[in-house]
């Protein structure tokens, strides 16, 4: 279904008129309840009215329980309504109306506050709809229109004020503006955007004016898959979960044979019916999903995609978390910051190099090319331009056979590379910078050395990722050991492979899994993707805009602050906690609670109390996970 469709139904007000007329029996119920009880106890109401209303109550509240005990019993599951609905019954035979009125009151009830919490927590992601942009101003015929969000058409040109929210993705085709995308991102520092820049939908112009041409408009904008995807999360079981569902299976029927033995042995038919209310597994089945729907809301809030319970409580599980690092360590804008030649001028060596990379996408392509640029060199036209990934670039210039790329294309290519060279190549790379060199025919003629720097921040991550529990950082590199040593010293990373083809890296990945450890995958989303496959969880980086990483990671960071990744660490962790402590204490109450029938301690009333009492005490435990806090 559709945001604005989502939308609808929900400002309808049908939801809450429906759920307030599903509540009505219960509340009648509560209602007899007390009269009856009343009437019995002051004795101005005879016996056979205060039964009957008990039995009424019992009715009342107690229909919809037994519908749904039968339609879990036509899938062959013995439910906990299937437990409530024999044990009320039960009580009616043999005269404990008030019993059989109270323990369907009490499950209703609770039913009732269940879900209402659910939908609490479902707030995150209803808080984000309402940051869904409603109007838009368009140009149609040369003539500004107002519209609806929903209704402006794929590339026409839409205007956008100061205050006004962004209502398509899409680019600008004129005008400036500092914008708010904290409500895809998470982070409100706004960012200044100019001619031919993108922008998305949701996101916010807090001072400028732009045109721009809508490139995704509707559901396919990244604000509206943002949406659809964190509800299907919330969907999505996890393991654990599964689990429970599984247990919960034999757990039933195995109580109900218990109560029948209860019976067997002592004839105490009260005790036997008890036994079966008591034994609703009731808080163990919600423990594990009220905290995934909170912990996902959370995330959600903060420009952290997570999709699906399972991702959540995998990550909480972590041991190493694996970088790339151009682009996730280091900013991933790679610069000149030396020329070298070889019995040549540098000149020469930019020019050539320059010439060769004029087709290549690669980073350092765009650094060698802006270089020449900004120094006025013309390069010459290249013939049968070849990309040999991970290695560099050949082609033909002037007629000679020329090659750019790492030692391992020259070792590739059968050149070896002379003692002099080898040396200005361990110069440079010790202080983290890139070679590469150029080669014309058999000689090498010249080295260039590019700098990207080192994210400031990318220290602190290792070091809070340490904190957060993880046990080893690892990096992963298509540069050579040198630089890759050097970088990985500054950030203090615990072990790094350099020279890795980027089809290789889920090899690597693969490697560490198989030592038995629990590998979470960071990168861009785009050529790590298969590393991101390979991981237990893959992360992506600065997806906001790369629609492949949106679908691909399991986990999106809408943005590229690294803080985030620890933040998205700890919350997965905080989310483990929370669920362990809801399954530990859901165990522990039936426990007790059986212990205390057996003892004959604890009736059928009581023992429902304090049975849906711990149902809305772990509902309480997994909302203070909506309230999670990010510590940096
Ligand atoms: P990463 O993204 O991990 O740095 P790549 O596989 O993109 O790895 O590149 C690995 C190495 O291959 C680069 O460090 C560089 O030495 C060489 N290389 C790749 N493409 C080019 C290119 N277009 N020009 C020069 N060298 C290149
Ligand atoms: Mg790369």
């Amino acid at each position: 279904m559709g945001i604005y469709a989502l939308e609808q139904r929900r400002e309808s007000g049908l939801i809450t008129f429906l759920r307030r007329s599903r509540s009505a029996p219960t509340v009648a119920a509560g209602v007899l309840i007390l009269i009856s009880w009343l009437g019995a106890r002051g004795q101005f109401l005879p016996s056979l009215w205060t039964n009957g209303g008990m039995i009424l109550a019992a009715l009342l509240a107690g229909h919809k329980i037994a519908r749904q005990a039968l339609f879990a019993l036509r899938y062959r599951v013995l439910g906990i309504e299937a437990l409530v609905t024999t044990a009320a019954l039960g009580a009616i035979l043999i005269g404990e109306y008030w019993e059989a009125a109270v323990v369907t009151f009490l499950f209703a009830f609770g039913s009732y506050l269940e879900g209402r919490t659910m939908d609490k927590s479902r707030q995150a992601l209803r808080e984000l709809l309402e940051l869904a942009p409603r109007r838009a101003t368009v140009i149609r015929d040369g003539v500004e229109l107002q519209v609806l969000a929903e209704e402006v058409q794929k590339g026409e040109t839409v205007l956008v004020r100061p205050g006004e929210k962004i209502p398509v993705d899409g680019h600008i085709i004129k005008g400036e503006a500092s914008v708010n995308q904290a409500p895809i991102t998470g982070e409100s520092m706004p960012v200044e955007k100019g001619l031919g820049d993108g922008v998305y939908s949701g996101t916010i112009i807090q001072t400028g004016y732009l045109e721009l041409v809508a490139d995704k408009v509707g559901d396919d904008t990244t604000f509206s898959r943002i949406i659809h995807l964190v509800e299907e999360a919330q969907e999505k079981t996890a393991p654990v979960q599964r689990f429970v569902e599984g247990f919960a299976r034999y757990y039933t029927p195995g109580i109900m044979v218990l109560a029948v033995l209860v019976y067997i042995i002592t004839r105490d038919v009260l005790l036997a019916l008890t036994l079966l209310v008591i034994a609703c597994p009731g808080a163990l089945v919600i423990a594990t999903p009220i905290s995934i729907v909170a912990g996902i809301g959370n995330a959600a809030r903060r420009g952290v995609l997570v999709k699906g319970g399972e991702h959540l409580e995998m990550l909480g599980a972590i041991d190493v978390v694996v970088l790339d690092k151009t682009g996730t360590l280091t900013e991933g804008e790679p610069q000149v910051v030396g020329v070298e030649g070889f019995g040549v001028g540098r000149d020469m060596v930019l020019t050539q190099a320059a010439a060769l990379e004029r087709y290549s996408e690669h980073p350092l392509a765009k650094a060698i090319i802006a270089q020449a640029n900004e120094e006025g060199l013309e390069y010459p036209p290249v013939d049968d331009f070849t990309v040999l990934t991970g290695h560099g670039v050949k082609g033909t210039l002037e007629g000679k056979p020329v090659l750019l790329g790492n030692e391992k294309l020259l070792e590739r290519e059968g050149l070896s590379i002379p003692e002099h060279i080898r040396l200005h190549l361990d110069e440079e790379a010790a202080q983290g910078r890139t070679v590469i060199l150029l080669a014309q025919g058999r000689q090498i003629i010249g080295a260039i050395s590019l700098a990207d720097t080192i994210r400031q921040d990318a220290r602190e991550l290792v070091r809070s990722l340490k904190k957060a529990g993880v046990k080893e950082t690892v990096m992963l590199t298509g540069d050579n050991p040198g630089t890759a040593r050097a970088v990985a010293e500054a950030v203090g990373i615990d072990q790094f492979r350099a020279g890795v083809l980027p089809e290789d890296k889920a090899r690597v990945i693969a490697e560490l899994q198989a030592q038995g450890r629990r590998v979470a995958m960071v990168g861009d989303g785009i050529n790590d993707a298969p590393a991101m496959a390979q991981a237990d969880v893959g992360i992506a980086m600065g997806a906001i805009g790369t629609d492949v990483a949106i679908e691909t990671a399991d986990v999106a960071l809408m943005d590229d602050r690294l803080s985030r990744l620890v933040y998205i660490i700890e919350l997965s962790r905080a989310a483990l906690k929370n669920i362990r402590q809801n399954l530990f204490f859901a165990v522990a109450v039936v426990f007790l609670l059986l212990a205390g029938v057996l003892g004959g301690r604890v009736i059928l009333g009581s023992g429902m109390l304090i049975h849906e009492l711990s149902v809305l005490l772990v509902i309480l435990n997994a909302t203070r996970l909506l309230k999670y806090q990010p510590r940096s």
